[in-house]
């Protein structure tokens, strides 16, 4: 069988009669779901069901406190932070609740040049940043898909005098195999794309033309991917377009397809709710808008249901709903976004081109005090790409939980680079009680690793990891 042929089998009516026979869970069912959850090797259909019905105020409480002592025990007190990074806001799709469809006329269109690109990159680097997600509309302007591959191209090589960044991540439209294999070559961390909804009905009345009207295009598109060898591939719902019940079981079929065919499933899972745009009355008024607290049970659910998976939290979310998700789930978070071409240079234009409306606009050292202050650790690490854990790899190392001895002494040795590099003097004195300590309570050859990163880092080297 060829995998890039094969279309994930979203079973509607599957999913539909799973969460009808789980409606009305009793109070055992939802403790036994949560048991079951509290072994960490995921979560069957039904049980996500279960979960997803509950709404008593203690099993919320137990809910949480279940998927907080996963997320502890599988990433300890690590944040990984980056920062996207808009290319261009050409799109030749109508996607109705995004700024950058076709036939908004509200949004001022700009593809940046290369040295546009470096710019900005030099910005972000200035700040601390190691980490980038290049994101595009669908159109790319004289050089075709040429554009996307000469971007990377000028993000990894523009470098300023402490800054360069160690992972690209992409977020474009789905690519044909050809164009994956020329991804593949670009030393991409991960690729993402979001399904949006995976209720084809819904999707057909949201994506009115274009490429990305076509359905089937974009489910297959991971396995396209790793067919290709992108390994690391990140995958996401955008919520509030169909009912977030539907959708986290079709995602999670989603992922079962992928572990079937591939062995392992998708390296992250991105979350993000609707926020207004220009131009679209959808993101101003959801179909199927996500309160806040069932946005948090989201966040728990899916971090019980695919718990070596990464959870991704943009800036569309406000910074206090943002600091609840860390201890439900979420794994990485950008900081200091603009989701405008351009955004971080020219810092006045934002209005008229931006994508949609951020929640958090904090800048990364305020943002990293926060993070900080809550006990978590800011990492900027990339070892793990670097060193080829990636895919099936990164799994295996992940499940024992043996990963944490990997990621942990990078964590603090990333952060310490910025404490010394780029950090504000309030900022570096937390931080730097933060490394300390974190290090006094670390453990046999993570504890070892660690103290040797950062003593290295602090006597002036840089880009070490394990
Ligand atoms: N154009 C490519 C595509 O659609 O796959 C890649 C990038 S698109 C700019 C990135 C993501 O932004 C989309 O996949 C969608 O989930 C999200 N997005 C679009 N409009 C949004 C809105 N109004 N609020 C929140 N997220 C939005
Ligand atoms: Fe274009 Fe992506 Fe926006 Fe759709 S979501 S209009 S494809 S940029």
């Amino acid at each position: 069988m060829n995998p890039a042929a094969d279309i994930p089998d979203i079973n509607e009516a599957g999913i539909a009669t799973t969460l009808e026979q789980n409606a009305r869970p009793d109070a055992k069912r939802v403790r036994d779901a949560l048991a079951r959850a509290s072994e960490m090797k995921g979560l069957h259909m039904d049980d996500v069901a279960v979960l997803a019905t509950i709404s008593d105020p203690d099993q919320l409480g137990e809910l949480f406190a279940t998927a907080s002592r996963v997320k502890d025990t599988i990433y300890g007190r690590r944040l990984v932070l980056f920062a996207p990074l808009y290319i261009s806001n050409l799109c030749g799709n109508e996607c109705l609740y995004c700024a950058f469809r076709a036939r908004n006329k509200e949004v001022v269109r700009r593809a940046l040049t290369q040295e546009e690109i470096a710019r900005e990159v030099q910005i972000l680097e200035q700040q601390g940043h190691k980490r980038i997600l290049m994101v595009a509309g669908e159109a790319y302007p004289d050089r075709g898909f040429q554009y996307v591959l000469d971007s990377i191209r000028t993000i990894y090589a523009t470098r300023t005098d402490k800054g360069e960044i160690r992972r690209v991540n992409v977020n474009v439209a789905p690519l044909t195999l050809d164009e994956f294999r020329l991804l593949k070559e670009e030393r991409i961390g991960t690729y993402q794309v979001f399904q949006e909804t995976y209720h084809r009905q819904t999707y057909a009345s949201v994506h009115l033309s274009g490429r990305k009207a076509d359905f089937n295009w974009r489910v297959s598109a991971m396995g396209r991917a790793l067919q290709c060898g992108i390994n690391d591939v990140g995958i996401g719902v955008l919520f509030g377009l169909f009912d977030w019940r539907f959708e986290i079981l079709a995602m999670l079929q989603h992922i079962r397809h992928l572990e079937k065919h591939f062995g392992f499933g998708p390296h992250t899972i991105s979350v993000p709710r609707l926020e207004p745009a220009t131009g679209s009355d959808i993101a101003t008024h959801p179909p199927f808008a996500v309160s806040d607290v069932d946005f948090r049970k989201i966040v728990a659910i899916l971090r019980l249901a695919v718990p070596y998976t990464g959870i991704i939290m943009s800036t569309r979310e406000t910074a206090r709903m943002r600091r609840e998700t860390f201890a439900l789930g979420v794994s990485q978070i950008s900081a200091g976004s603009r989701t405008n071409p351009g955004g971080y240079a020219e810092t006045s234009s934002e209005a008229d081109s931006s994508q949609f409306s951020l929640g958090d606009h904090r800048d990364l050292d305020e943002v990293i005090r926060d993070v900080a202050g809550m006990g978590y650790i800011p990492s900027f690490c990339t070892g793990c790409y670097r060193l080829g854990r990636t895919g099936a790899d990164f799994m295996d190392l992940a499940k024992p939980g043996d990963i944490k001895s990997h990621c942990d002494p990078n964590a603090v040795s990333t952060f310490t680079e910025y404490l010394l590099d780029f950090a504000s003097p309030e900022t570096r004195s937390i931080g730097t009680a933060l490394v300390d300590k974190v290090i006094g309570e670390m453990q046999g050859v993570a504890r070892e690793r660690a103290r040797k990163l950062v003593d290295q880092v602090r006597q002036g080297r840089r880009d070490v990891y394990c």
